[in-house]
């Protein structure tokens, strides 16, 4: 995820007017809305407001198997037209996005209640996902291969057939393009399981996609549960890999059965993401993007940077300036709610946990008891100086606003520290010493490194070190993780 600037969040959008009846959103299978085969639905709520929202289908294995066997007819198709054909289809299905942003914020908006601006930035890098693999996928060919006389051999790099994408609820619309866009582009068909807190995005993106000309079957969506959905779609025999984002308790069981089945699996799962910050870096620029990581989606981004190490002699003043920062922002304006209530009490509990513990939060540590924030599931931006690093503060996933502090002695000290955890999704360094950034970067355990203020786009390829998963998204290392390669070889004898 690229981080998003101050600026980003600050220049927001309008937000959508909420709808005023609840909508009912259907499964989309084969082009199609469909109601789900129990005929059950369950309700979604803002936790901006608290107010109950949209109703969504609770699906089951029967709707899977239907959305399995209707993507299993569709792909071989899609799969024999030639790049250029899929690239146009994709290049209309961004089109059609861009055009219905408006419609796609409302509904990001009536689950996740995001502030605008982090609304409408997510929505403009989904659309981009299409876009980008619609142009990069005409330029993905195999290779040739040297044989010597008398022999010839070359490479394609050719579709898995259905494809099962399950996606949280941090990012909706956004982690679902981002599988999506690359997996289509190379000729899959796919059966999405977003989460069901927030699935109506990409109910939506869907029908826009059938809209736009996306043949029937290749991009079919059934909501509803992790048990109920997400595992017999993992474990149905006719899909050929699995692409999860999520947390590691649930990746853990899906490289289980995709490992009694002997299928790939892509695993984009949680972090502990150091941020670096040596005496000699531009403070300034460095505590403004150690604040904005928790601000961003308050803390809720797998990629957020939440350990801040800082050399000794300027901690102090770097932490200040964060929670100087902190301070100043607004509950629904600058950042938004805990997305779920079960997270809402997670990080709630993550306090109290730290206060047993003697750990006294140096700004924030609590839910707001009155204002704007009290409305909805509104978490302080929260700061703890000099947490030990054995604290579970220290060492797990909060997947809140909630940042842990540890001073370092020297460049060994802190790589030491920055590769003293179980992920290793993202690290980011700061120092006036561009060789020192490069070769701190270079000895961090972690999928990607951002010196200075370095961005992270969809150009970049993304993915974990470690507990963060394996296999990469975005840039053209997705093409590749949603294709298998086949080697051809000919003798000319
Ligand atoms: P989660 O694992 O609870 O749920 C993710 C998805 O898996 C949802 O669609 C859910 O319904 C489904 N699921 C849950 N249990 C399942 C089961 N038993 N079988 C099959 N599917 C199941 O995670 P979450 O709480 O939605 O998301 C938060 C986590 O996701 C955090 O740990 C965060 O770091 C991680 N995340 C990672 C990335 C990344 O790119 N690395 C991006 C966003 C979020």
């Amino acid at each position: 995820v690229v981080p998003v600037s101050v600026t980003d969040i600050q220049n927001a959008a309008r937000r959508p007017a909420v709808a005023a009846e609840t909508r009912r959103h259907d499964h989309w299978i084969n082009g199609r809305a469909v109601a789900p085969a129990e005929g059950a639905y369950f309700a979604t709520h803002n936790p901006a407001t608290r107010e109950p929202g949209d109703t969504i289908a609770a699906g089951t294995a029967a709707d899977v198997e239907l959305a399995v066997t209707t993507a299993a007819a569709a792909w071989p198709g899609w799969a024999a037209r030639p790049a250029r054909e899929r690239s146009d289809v994709l290049h209309a299905v961004a089109d059609a996005m861009a055009a219905a942003s408006d419609e796609l914020a409302e509904l990001e908006w009536a689950s996740t209640g995001k502030v605008p601006g982090q609304v409408a930035f997510e929505i403009a890098m989904s659309v981009d996902y299409f876009r980008y693999y619609a142009g990069v996928v005409r330029a993905l060919n195999g290779r040739t291969i040297d044989l010597g006389a008398g022999a010839h051999a070359y490479t394609r790099l050719e579709p898995y057939g259905v494809i099962g994408a399950i996606t949280p609820w941090n990012l909706p619309l956004n982690q679902a393009s981002r599988a999506l866009a690359p997996a289509l582009a190379v000729g899959n068909a796919i059966v999405a399981k977003p989460s069901e807190f927030t699935a109506t995005s990409t109910v939506l993106l869907a029908r826009l996609a059938t809209q736009a000309g996306l043949p029937d079957g290749l991009l079919n969506v059934v909501t509803g549960t992790g048990p109920e959905v997400g595992s017999p779609l993992a474990a149905h025999p006719l899909v050929r890999k699995v692409a999860f984002t999520g947390s590691v308790a649930t990746g853990r069981h899906l490289a289980q059965l995709a490992g009694d089945r002997l299928i790939p699996l892509t695993l984009e799962l949680g972090g502990k993401s150091p941020v670096v910050v040596f005496a000699d870096a531009d403070l300034d620029r460095a505590a403004a993007a150690a604040a904005a990581a928790i601000q961003t989606n308050s803390g809720q981004v797998c990629s957020a940077t939440t350990r801040l190490l800082v050399e000794g002699s300027v901690h102090d003043e770097v932490v200040a300036r964060i929670v100087e920062r902190l301070e100043r922002l607004r509950p629904g304006v600058d950042f938004g709610p805990i997305i779920t209530e079960a997270q809402f009490g997670k990080v709630l509990a993550a306090f109290a946990d730290a206060s047993r513990d003697g750990l006294t939060p140096l700004t924030g540590g609590a839910a707001y008891d009155d204002g704007p924030g009290a409305a909805g599931q509104y978490v302080r931006p929260t700061v703890y100086a000099d947490v030990p690093l054995t604290h579970p503060l220290a060492r797990e996933e909060v997947f809140g606003p909630v940042l842990v502090t540890r001073r370092f002695s020297d460049e060994q000290d802190a790589v030491a520290a920055a590769n003293d955890t179980d992920f290793g999704l993202v690290a980011s360094v700061w120092s006036g010493d561009v060789a020192r950034g490069l070769r701190v970067a270079e000895r961090i355990d972690a999928g990607q490194v951002a010196v200075n203020g370095g961005p992270l786009t969809n150009e970049t390829p993304f993915g974990g070190y470690k507990n963060s998963g394996f296999g990469r998204e975005k840039g053209l290392e997705a093409l590749h993780d949603y294709a298998q390669t086949k080697t051809v070889s000919l003798s000319l004898g």
